[in-house]
């Protein structure tokens, strides 16, 4: 499975940050991003308040 976070709804809460297992969420400015380390678990899909992070 491939996330993707879409920077234009995302809010920069960072909840995702917290949650995922491998460290895989970062802040880039003022939005998360997904970086080389995920592992495609899908726990940050359905926390996200926003729905910004999406399966692909
Ligand atoms: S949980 Fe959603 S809104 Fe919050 S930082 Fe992550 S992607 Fe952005
Ligand atoms: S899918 Fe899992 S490993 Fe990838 S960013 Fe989300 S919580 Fe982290």
């Amino acid at each position: 499975m491939v996330v993707r976070i879409r920077e234009d709804v995302c809010r920069g809460c960072k909840m995702c940050i917290r949650i995922c297992p491998s460290r895989a969420i970062e802040m880039k400015g003022s939005t998360a991003f997904i970086n080389g380390k995920c592992t495609g678990c899908g726990s940050c899909v359905s926390l996200c308040p926003m729905g910004a992070i999406e399966k692909e």
